[in-house]
């Protein structure tokens, strides 16, 4: 049995838009066969900001116009980072924020092949995630077991499978469930997240490998710069972040 998207894919697209006709996630027009996309029609498609570099090198939020100044944006200017290096794919506004929430709270796993598709078109992307092992944030079990799915594996999944030489390790736990995040200033979001992670049981680690951290949204970095710390008791001496969006 096909998986839903590849059938969405293949050459029996014009059968299959007739039995569910797809509709845009953004303005819910019809989306024809012609699109770039599947599921983003051509007007709401050209909303997506891309985060093209120059963009500051910790979270990847684009800079607008000449780069002067500091290497850190405002976004992340308290964060202390424990890795190198982190780009995003695009800003989390408009269209794009409809994609993040539609694959975190809507069971949106269909748009996994656009966002493929939008990373594919990211040479600087896929060169940044170029022979990495991609670590995706690890949900509490509890949150998985409510959510049904980690949106975070299903990206990293997507990117390997585009970017060359790079692979998934799911090598993260997370052991303690941290209450939600919105309401907290950023001094008590990194106090919320200390020692939220550890590495998973009998899992070793090559200190000469990159590791490349995957979330969805990057906000305050909170969440990703904890699973760095862990990574970094581990001995990981390269460690990266990489998100779907920024906001
Ligand atoms: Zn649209
Ligand atoms: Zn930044």
């Amino acid at each position: 049995m096909p998986h839903f998207a590849e059938l969405m894919s293949n050459q029996f697209q014009p059968i299959v838009d007739l039995v569910f006709p797809r509709t845009c996630v953004q303005c819910q027009v019809k989306v024809n066969e012609l699109a770039n996309y599947q599921f983003l029609c051509p007007d709401c498609s050209k909303e997506i900001h891309f985060a093209h570099p120059p963009a500051c090198t910790t979270c990847g939020y684009p800079y607008f116009g000449v780069l002067t100044g500091p290497r850190k944006c405002p976004h992340c200017a308290e964060l202390e980072p424990v890795f190198d290096q982190g780009k995003t794919l695009f800003l989390a506004k408009g269209p794009g924020r409809t994609l993040l929430h539609e694959l975190k709270y809507r069971k949106g796993l269909y748009i996994l092949g656009d966002l493929s598709l939008m990373a594919q078109n990211q040479n600087h992307f896929i060169r940044y995630l170029k022979g990495a092992r991609l670590v995706p944030v690890p949900l509490h079990k509890d949150k998985l077991r409510e959510r049904g799915y980690n949106q975070s594996l299903y990206l990293a999944q997507t990117l390997a499978q585009i970017a060359p030489g790079a692979s998934v390790l799911d090598c993260l736990i997370r052991t303690r469930f941290t209450c939600t995040q919105t309401r907290l200033d950023r001094k008590d979001r990194f106090q919320n997240m200390k020692n939220a992670f550890a590495l998973a049981p009998r899992i070793s680690l090559n200190p000469k490998q990159t590791y490349i951290l995957i979330d969805d949204v990057f906000t305050t970095g909170s969440t990703l710069n904890a699973c760095a710390e862990a990574l970094s008791l581990a001995g990981v001496k390269h460690i990266k972040v990489a998100t779907l969006g920024h906001g």
